[in-house]
């Protein structure tokens, strides 16, 4: 039998937590920067209305669903 003192016990027990919590922490921030990329990848701003729409077809000029107007594709990087 292998004997551990408790605080070294301890020790691996705290850091062991520390990396599953910042893993996931990561992988979760992650994962949401991924999606809002994605969400953004799509989103098309009206130059008519100022209306933020989705536009998943690859138009080059996505009609505004509020307006009808055709906008052009821009990309909302950066932010
Ligand atoms: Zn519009």
């Amino acid at each position: 039998m292998i004997r551990i003192e408790l605080p070294s016990l301890i020790f691996i027990y705290l850091y062991l937590s520390v990396i599953v919590i910042g893993g996931l922490w990561f992988f979760d921030g992650w994962r949401s920067q991924k999606r809002k990329k994605q969400a953004l990848r799509y989103a098309v701003r009206c130059t008519i209305c100022a209306s933020i729409f989705e536009d998943k077809t690859n138009e080059l000029l996505p009609r505004c669903p509020r307006c009808g107007s055709l906008n052009e594709r821009r990309n909302f990087g950066g932010l």
